[in-house]
């Protein structure tokens, strides 16, 4: 879908960090940002403007020359981008407009880089490197005032980029909102299909097309590792110290080569049952729905997401997430959303009373409030429709 087929919000709050730590973190990457964005302004000034040509020509760059991680020295380019456009623009208009500099403590997020958890009113931002991230929360005004509800609790409206603000000694984020326009939505006629996935503990992975992965063996050989792991700590000696190692070794080879073969068998499905693409849920809401698994660390979570993309990129499919927001809670067969519904591995919806396998309902949510919240793959046929077991469903 092109950008003006949606409707677009932005929602604006202070934040509350928890610790001066967290705000020092911030504070760094902010200046981080700025010295990757006037190091890219400098490279791409009266060379190139497009987004993919500062990208190509300044990433890497500001990945050397800065802390940043690798989405965020891609927005820098993009910001980048966006000025020296902006400039030309001025030029053209037969005004002055020398190259971009970056001084106003602002930087850009987006859904890779910084997630929303509205249940519990909080974000989680990406800071320096790839994988350190602060969590903040949202001072939302009460009652009527607060506007930002009607965005934050809502299936329709779905979050896409944002920017962070330092301004008077308080943090701001700056979150866009953007759902599509009712018209367009019916305007959608090839039926490009897509794989729902649900990732859990006991089955590391279930499609929407009811294909199981199953953790059995993986948590039985995590715990027989810990078993022997806590026996050698107790010998304590260094030669114990130096098993404990090569067993950690040979345990991530292990996880590893299982969650290869799960993605193998994702994408296989995927192409089995004709799809375009495979969704996901965003990865940072998993880590908090499961604190008890032994093996489920977002690490885990993380490579199998890489290994399938990188299978998917191979076979032409793409590979998407959603919000993880209501697919465990809503019921799949008619939409009825409530906690009760389910209860550890079985779902029983409260409303219509049908059950299933909590982790099957929930791989057909994935896709179906993909397509329902307006997500669309970028630059490839649109999607409309997500595989079952037999056949697919449209929506209507
Ligand atoms: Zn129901």
């Amino acid at each position: 879908m092109a950008s003006d087929e949606y409707h677009r919000r932005t929602l604006i709050t202070r934040l509350t960090l928890r610790s001066s730590e967290d705000g020092q973190l911030l504070h760094d990457t902010i200046e981080e940002w700025l010295d990757g964005c006037n190091l890219a302004s400098g490279l791409a000034w009266n060379e190139c403007h497009t987004k993919s040509d500062v990208r190509e020509l300044a990433k890497d760059r500001i990945k050397q020359d800065t802390k940043l991680g690798d989405q965020h020295a891609t927005l820098a380019c993009h910001e980048v981008s966006g000025a020296i456009k902006s400039c030309i623009e001025r030029r053209k208009n037969g005004k002055k407009a020398s190259h971009p500099q970056f001084t106003s403590r602002t930087m850009a997020y987006d859904r890779r880089t910084l997630t929303v958890f509205p249940d519990q009113e909080k974000i989680s931002l990406t800071t320096l490197g790839d994988h350190s991230r602060v969590h903040a929360d949202l001072c939302l005004p009460e009652g009527e005032d607060g506007y930002q509800h009607e965005y934050l609790d809502s299936d329709e409206w779905e979050y896409t980029e944002s920017t962070l603000h330092y301004r008077d000694g308080d943090w701001y984020i700056h979150l866009g909102y953007r759902t599509p326009k009712e018209d367009e939505t019916e305007a959608v006629t090839e039926n490009g299909t897509v794989l729902g996935v649900d990732l859990g503990v006991n089955q590391i992975a279930v499609t929407s097309t009811a294909r199981f992965f199953d953790a059995a063996e993986l948590n039985h050989h995590r715990r027989e590792f810990e078993k022997t792991r806590g026996n050698l700590q107790q010998t304590g000696t260094q030669s114990a110290h130096r098993t404990i190692e090569s067993l950690s070794g040979s345990e991530e080879r292990y996880v590893k080569h299982v969650l290869h073969s799960v993605a193998n068998g994702i994408v296989e499905e995927a192409l089995d049952h004709d799809c375009d693409g495979i969704v996901f849920e965003e990865l940072d809401g998993i880590r908090e729905d499961l604190p008890d698994a032994a093996w489920h660390s977002e690490w885990a979570f993380r490579k199998l997401k890489d290994y399938v993309e990188y299978k998917a990129e191979f076979e032409g499919l793409f590979v998407d997430t959603t919000s993880p927001r209501n697919t465990s809670k809503r019921c799949n067969h008619c939409g009825f959303t409530h906690e009760d519904n389910r209860h550890a591995g079985q779902f029983e919806c409260v409303s219509c009373g049908k059950s299933n396998h909590a982790d099957y309902n929930a791989a057909k949510n994935v896709a179906e409030l993909y397509l329902r919240r307006g997500h669309q793959p970028s630059g490839r046929r649109s999607v409309s429709q997500y595989a079952l077991k037999s056949g697919a469903r449209t929506l209507s």
